[in-house]
């Protein structure tokens, strides 16, 4: 069965990138440019994986992974914090809410479809 990724950044460029990426790695794959669009997305559809930035308008990257923490359908759903944030709190921020992995930006596509196929399941 393919598996659904969620693309959260407000870079279009960079979300391109990632569902290209993606795609190539046989994942579907969902955008939003925000975390509050992010979370009109979590209507109970099957997502497998969030790979979200930090840095976002709206509603920011940790505040998201809190609400989708804190919904039934969603708290198991791993997630990717992308950034470009290197201060040690935000990390500490994020692993609390629930991030399982960091990935850097700037990234190789291959690295990101590691981490990605670590966390989703078989
Ligand atoms: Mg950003």
């Amino acid at each position: 069965m393919t598996r659904t990724v969620l693309v959260v950044d407000d870079s279009v460029s960079l979300r391109q990138v990632l569902a290209i990426a993606l795609r190539g790695g046989g994942y579907d794959v969902l955008e939003a440019g925000d975390g509050a669009a992010a979370l009109e997305l979590l209507d109970g559809r099957t997502i497998d994986l969030v790979i979200s930035d930090v840095n976002l308008p709206r509603m920011d990257g940790i505040a998201f992974l809190r609400a989708l923490k804190g919904k039934t359908d969603y708290r198991f759903t791993p997630v990717i914090m992308l950034t470009t944030e290197t201060q040690q709190a935000r990390k500490d921020e994020g692993r609390a809410a629930g991030a399982r992995a960091w990935v850097a930006k700037p990234f190789q596509p291959a690295q990101l479809l590691d981490a990605v196929a670590r966390l989703v399941r078989p």
